[in-house]
């Protein structure tokens, strides 16, 4: 009987999250079976492991929102043994057996092929927050981005933030990059942020309508933060909001909408459509250039990950962490 590695939570009453053996039948139904090779930790696997947010809908729940990996199987005609694989969101981690294991079943539509000019632990290294960030910075193009203006991004140090950094300053754009670890300036710097703002300037209790300065932002933190940021965009300007770290409520006034044009736009890149899907991963391997992406990644063997979780949800974790399978 094949057995394999895995992070399982187990239960959610008392919480129990353990790296054990998993028997291949466990595995939830897909028509293609992936060697894993390699995860991520993401802010919502952080919520997951520690149970500090109820984002498992049922137990016993393998996390892990995004995986890249090699075909072993496979009843689709799309995919054969020995392809290179990625996956992130639709619910990975969450509903259905995520990528904290050496071995995923999985639906064959979730998947796209590795993309041209990325190896697995790169994939990797982008993974769900690089996702994410590339759907910001296309949504914020979309609405009419340009570089007469200053693009701010928030939680800057973090994985969506830092990876938001790297891609607008490598399209040319002057990023402001708002942080709560001003520690952290050197780094941001060498992403190519142009100037690092401390994020309590941005958190600070706002007038409905301060003086036109982003002329685009990616917010990751939410709360106070993106009510903040809201009063500083210029006149049509957009900000692309991915996350709420920072907290989940929305205190503001109308002015910014209704008196500057400015545009809220929701980023979600759990069930992005896949067309969409492929041109943001093509635009990765592409527009984020590999020293850029590799000064952001750290790789950690999967035995780290329970004491990283807390971790990450605390806003202690820079840039991404690669987890290696087995
Ligand atoms: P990280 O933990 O890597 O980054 C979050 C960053 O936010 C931290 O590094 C920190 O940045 C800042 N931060 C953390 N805690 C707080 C706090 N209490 N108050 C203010 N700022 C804080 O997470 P990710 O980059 O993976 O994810 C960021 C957010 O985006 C999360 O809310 C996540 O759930 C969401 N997300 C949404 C997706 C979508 O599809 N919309 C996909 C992926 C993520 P710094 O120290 O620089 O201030």
């Amino acid at each position: 009987m094949q057995t394999f590695k895995a992070l399982v939570v187990e239960s959610g009453d008392p919480y129990v999250a353990q790296i054990r053996q998993v028997k291949l039948e466990e595995l939830p139904q897909g028509e293609v079976l992936v060697r894993v090779a390699y995860s991520s930790l993401n802010y919502k696997d952080g919520l997951a492991i520690t149970g500090a947010g109820k984002v498992i809908r049922s137990f016993p729940m393998v996390p892990g929102i995004d995986l890249a990996g090699t075909v072993v199987e496979s009843a689709s005609p799309e995919y054969k043994p020995g392809d290179a694989v990625v996956l992130t969101g639709w619910g990975l981690g969450e509903r259905h057996w995520g990528g904290l294991a050496e071995l995923a079943r999985v639906p064959a539509g979730w998947l796209v092929p590795l993309p041209e000019g990325l190896t697995l632990q790169q994939a990797m290294g982008i993974g769900t927050a690089g996702f994410t960030a590339m759907l910001a910075v296309m949504a914020l193009e979309a609405h009419g981005l340009d570089k007469s203006r200053e693009v701010l991004v928030t939680g800057a140090a973090g994985g969506v933030g830092s990876l938001a950094t790297a891609i607008l300053a490598h399209l040319g754009y002057r990023v402001v990059a708002a942080t709560g670890r001003l520690s952290e300036e050197d780094y941001l710097k060498s992403l190519g942020a142009a100037e690092v703002l401390e994020r309590s300037l941005l958190a600070a209790p706002a007038r409905p309508l301060e003086s036109e300065r982003f002329g685009g932002a990616v917010d990751t933190v939410g709360g106070a933060v993106l009510a903040g940021v809201l009063p500083r965009m210029a006149y049509g300007a957009s900000v692309a909001a991915c996350g709420n770290a920072g907290g989940a409520k929305l205190e503001t006034t109308v002015f910014p909408f209704i008196l500057r044009g400015v545009n809220l736009l929701g980023i979600d890149s759990v069930m992005c459509p896949r067309e969409k899907r492929l041109l943001a991963w093509q635009r990765l391997a592409r527009e984020l250039p590999k020293p850029l992406l590799e000064a952001t990644l750290k790789t950690v063997p999967l035995e780290e990950v329970p004491a990283l979780a807390p971790a990450i949800l605390q806003g202690q974790v820079r840039g991404r962490v690669v987890v290696r399978l087995p």
